[in-house]
């Protein structure tokens, strides 16, 4: 029972790698809650059982599962998304050279910038959403492109098979960062990309309890090396977690549905209101990349970014009003959450360069949850004022 790609995402979600406990029927995979396997004779393991950092079949079931629900053949959990992510960089040597898109998440920046640079790793941040800056972003020793769309927080949308395309002509490996719309919404293994990361703590957890991540790809060869980095390396996530992760993929699909019916009505409701200067949704025929995000998304996600008029003072009174949302990092659980990105998840990006991408004062991030709409849009009002 695992993955059967003529199946259909909800039934693939609830089955894929997750055939019923064979020694007592159990219908969930327990939580194989132990460190190290019995062997029959010295190096004859049960499966490929023998110490739980190389495998262990809770974290097992919930790679193959992700691997099903992104397409791919093959799955590997990490402890969380940054740990995943660094496992791509570890493919890498000194010398070489990445395209980086120039709206990533705060962490990743960070990583890239900040860990990785120092190793001697050169990075071009990159405007993705233009192809000829794009295109002009190589090197000859260009050996990684990464992206995230929609990008965080103001919601660009890159055109995975255009930039897959330059990074195959290139001989670079093409990773996308796909935690904005889980394996519901895009499968970049399909348009062309090589290897897909998620950080697992926001939707594909889904209710704001754990800390994961995940790398997804059908190359066997990259697989072999990304799996030889996390047994090294050694960041694999707790059994717990990745029982966790099995119970969330279940429900995704419900799930994403919801995010993004509440998004859109959120869009709509806040780009009429009069206090707000602007708002940014992939969903919205006003959002510059509509049609791209069309073609390669089968949704539009439950993240919305507004511009209140005003500043600082404006923002800062909205985000100490709201009262079902809650004012936090994170996002893509079940409960709404909202957030300031120049003082808070993009603290970590120099000035001058939030200032280039928009992250300004009045610039607000929603991750819309899955309450009952009304409540959702009668906080935001009330919090607007
Ligand atoms: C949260 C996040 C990450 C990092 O994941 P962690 O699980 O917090 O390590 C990476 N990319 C994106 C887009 C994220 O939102």
């Amino acid at each position: 029972m695992s993955s059967n790609p003529s199946q259909g995402f909800g039934t693939r979600a609830i089955h894929a790698g997750q055939a019923p406990d064979p020694s007592t029927g159990a219908i969930c995979v327990p939580i194989y809650q132990t460190s190290t396997f019995v062997q029959k004779s010295p190096g004859v393991v049960v499966e490929e059982y023998d110490y739980s950092r190389a495998a262990n079949p809770t974290r097992k079931a919930f790679e193959d599962n992700i691997a099903s629900l992104e397409q791919g053949k093959h799955g590997l959990a990490f402890s969380s998304g940054v740990a995943a992510t660094g496992v791509v960089l570890h493919l890498l040597s000194a010398g070489d050279h990445v395209v980086l898109c120039d709206d990533v998440y705060g962490g990743t920046n960070r990583l890239f910038h900040h860990v990785f640079a120092q190793l001697g790793i050169e990075i071009t941040l990159v405007d993705m959403t233009d192809l000829e800056a794009t295109k002009g972003a190589f090197k000859p020793n260009t050996k990684l492109v990464w992206a995230e769309t929609p990008t965080n927080p103001t919601l660009k949308i890159i055109d995975i098979e255009a930039v897959s395309a330059l990074a195959k002509s290139h001989g670079a490996i093409m990773a996308v960062d796909n935690t904005f719309c889980s394996p519901y919404l895009q499968n970049p293994l399909t348009l062309g990309a090589d290897i897909v990361c998620h950080s697992t703590t926001k939707y594909i957890g889904g209710h704001s309890d754990a800390i994961g991540g995940v790398l997804i790809t059908s190359d066997d060869e990259l697989y072999k090396r990304m799996k030889f980095i996390q047994l090294s390396e050694g960041a694999v996530p707790g059994i717990q977690e990745c029982f966790l992760f099995l119970r969330s993929t279940k429900t995704l699909h419900i799930r994403m549905e919801r995010h993004c019916e509440n998004a859109m009505k959120v869009a709509r409701h806040l780009e009429a209101h009069p206090k707000v200067d602007r708002v940014v949704y992939p969903g919205l025929e006003s959002h510059p990349q509509h049609d791209i995000a069309k073609k390669q998304m089968h949704g539009f996600g439950g993240m919305v970014t507004i511009y209140l008029k005003g500043g600082l003072d404006e923002s800062r009174a909205m985000l100490e009003k709201v009262r079902i949302f809650a004012l936090a990092e994170s996002l893509g659980g079940v409960e709404s959450l909202i957030e300031h990105p120049a003082i808070m998840t993009h603290a970590s990006v120099p000035a001058d360069q939030r200032a280039k991408l928009g992250i300004t004062d009045n610039l607000i991030r929603l991750s819309v949850g899955i309450e009952d709409i009304d409540d959702i849009i009668a906080d935001l009002d009330q919090a607007i004022g």
